[in-house]
């Protein structure tokens, strides 16, 4: 008996919706890199062919969705990193982001049978991946005369923090992005999905949404329930013992909680082997038939314990839900110090996935 991740296709389909409720007219990348977001690449990918388009991270993660048989366009965010990259980029038609003198180089060194649409990446106040504004005018004519380019090269930046509406970096951010666009006049991509739900000064042609797909809200202190958003992923289990303890009693690992009383405690069947954030502290909420009863002591690897003294009807087998329908990922995850974005991405292996409300 263990976890398992019911993957609700619907409400993914009704995200995307969502996201190009929030941005009407811009086209969408549905971003499913890292597996999507830990909810399974090839099994999500035929339920976005509403998309206009799919972005990965990664060359060989676009090729197995090649390989799978998805012909949307597939942007790469990360671009090639070798001549190997590149000729397997062609091949499969990607599309991919230029954001160092390296990959001009790469490219200016081979002709390319078929032209390669390429997204020029300008470091706009992120500093991870980009050419400094300075750069930019250089990569662009590099890039525009370069024959194994295909005509119009686009434009590309990444927002480092639009989860934050009180944050002046996101303005100044697109200040120094927007003159580009209108030097250049060519389609260009803005927003993640902190961009589309907060900033709608952030708009462009092409959105790029990923962890709203989900349902998760990337905004500081606001869950994707709150905004229409519905989870796609909800991780399931079930209570296996039921034991009652006296007052004194510890529990768990170290032992560091104590029953405050002679109380049930309830053993779910969930630990961090099965990607449960290990540093999700007591009082961490967990549903069991629909209410929320706390975590106590530590979580182990197959297991973790909860407070039932609110839920005595409680029996063996009943179902318990650690994220998704009913208790937003976010609110796990902020419990645990962490974001909505790592719980799915952690979700391990063993778990088992089951698909609901897939018919397309
Ligand atoms: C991951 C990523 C996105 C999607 O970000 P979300 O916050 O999940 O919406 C968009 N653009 C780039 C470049 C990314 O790396």
């Amino acid at each position: 008996m263990g976890p398992t991740a019911r993957i609700d296709l619907a409400a993914l389909r009704h995200n995307l919706q969502k996201a190009r409720d929030f941005v009407p007219g811009s086209r969408v990348y549905a971003v499913i890199k890292s597996n999507a977001y830990g909810h399974g690449m090839l099994r999500v990918a035929p339920y976005l062919a509403g998309a206009d388009a799919l972005a990965v991270a990664r060359v060989e993660e676009a090729v197995k969705l090649r390989q799978a048989g998805v012909d949307l366009p597939l942007l790469v965010l990360e671009g090639f990193y070798d001549a190997a990259e590149l000729e397997a980029a062609a091949h499969y038609q990607l599309e991919v982001a230029v954001h160092q003198q390296e990959q001009i180089d790469i490219l200016r060194q081979r002709r390319l049978t078929h032209p390669i649409v390429c997204w020029l990446k300008v470091d706009s106040g992120m500093h991870r991946l980009g050419f400094q504004p300075a750069a930019v005018e250089g990569a662009w004519q590099a890039l525009q005369s370069d024959p194994s380019v295909a005509a119009g090269v686009r434009l590309m930046t990444h927002l480092s923090s639009a989860d934050d509406l009180n944050d002046p970096t996101t303005s100044a951010q697109l200040a120094t992005f927007r003159p580009f666009v209108e030097r250049f006049r060519t389609p260009c991509s803005i927003a993640n999905s902190a961009g589309i739900i907060g900033w709608p000064a952030a708009k462009s042609d092409w959105i790029r949404p990923g962890i709203m797909l989900y349902g998760a809200s990337p905004m500081l202190g606001q869950t994707g329930e709150q905004i229409g958003l519905k989870p796609v992923m909800s991780l399931q289990s079930r209570l296996i013992a039921i034991n009652h303890f006296a007052k004194g009693s510890p529990i768990g690992y170290s032992g560091n909680w104590v029953c405050p009383e002679d109380m049930p405690v309830g053993v779910v069947a969930a630990g961090y082997g099965d990607g449960y954030p290990r540093h999700a502290p007591s009082g961490t909420p967990v549903l069991l038939n629909g209410s929320r009863v706390p975590l106590i002591g530590r979580v182990s690897m197959d297991m973790l314990t909860v407070d039932l003294r609110s839920q005595p009807a409680a029996r063996l087998g009943d179902p318990v839900t650690l994220w998704g329908e009913g208790l937003p990922a976010e609110v796990v995850a902020h419990q645990a110090g962490t974001i909505a974005y790592e719980l799915f991405c952690g979700v391990t292996q063993r778990v088992l996935f089951e698909e609901i409300n897939g018919s397309r």
